[in-house]
């Protein structure tokens, strides 16, 4: 199974993906961990990139598809992955089309895993997490019995300034103008499929195999 999976900060992709990776066999592959394993195999390409990251730059495209391949190439790959945080523009879409052309490879689907704004607001802003043994809360979902202090340790629960309103505001916003034209893309493309993400864990799971299937 062959499947790109989208989905804004918060949305719960990773729960998702662990779940595919059991169900299909099938390797997950994130850009961070394509071009951490690229470098420390000392690529020829990983050592390109790895002047790009020492510098603080963003590796050029033709440097990340290149990466790309090489991984999508591996023998772990012939029965299927789950692409997950690439590609990021347009461009690199088309250049993933071109890939996987290469590679005699066809994308079962594009999942994206779509939550409304207010609902991610509502999950990440209300994350807790303990100072003294960093065990997680949330004021709606999973809170501590006593308001603020942790029940494993008794220690001061705190908000990440990651997770405040204006801040989280921000990341969806800038997520949200990057993703649309690759929504769009693969829109055209009849690949994209939408998955209702205000829905349980357990039920998005449900819709997204169900759609997998469907399109097989
Ligand atoms: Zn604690």
């Amino acid at each position: 199974m062959y499947i790109l999976l989208m989905g804004p900060p918060g949305a719960g992709k990773g729960t998702q993906a662990e779940r595919l990776i059991e169900k299909y066999g099938i390797p997950q592959i994130s850009t961070g961990d394509m071009f951490r394993a690229a470098v420390k195999e000392q690529t020829p390409l990983g050592l390109e990139a790895k002047k790009y990251m020492d510098n603080g730059q963003l590796v050029p495209d033709a440097v990340t598809v290149g990466i790309v391949k090489e991984r999508l190439a591996k023998d772990d790959c012939k029965k299927g992955f789950i692409l997950d945080g690439f590609p990021r523009t347009t461009s690199q879409a088309v250049s993933l089309d071109a890939i996987l052309r290469d590679l005699g490879i066809k994308l079962d689907g594009v999942i994206n895993i779509a939550v409304p704004d207010e609902e991610l607001i509502k999950r990440t802003t209300g994350r807790q997490i303990c100072r003294s043994c960093g065990a997680t809360y949330h004021v709606t979902f999973k809170p501590s019995k006593v308001k603020n202090v942790c029940d494993k340790c008794g220690g001061e629960l705190y908000q990440r300034d990651d997770d405040k309103v204006e801040t989280v505001k921000k990341r969806l916003s800038v997520y949200a103008a990057q993703t649309k034209p690759l929504i769009d893309y693969y829109k055209n493309s009849n690949l994209y499929i939408e998955i209702d993400g205000k829905q349980s864990m357990e039920d998005v799971y449900k819709d997204i195999v169900a759609s997998l299937e469907k399109s097989k």
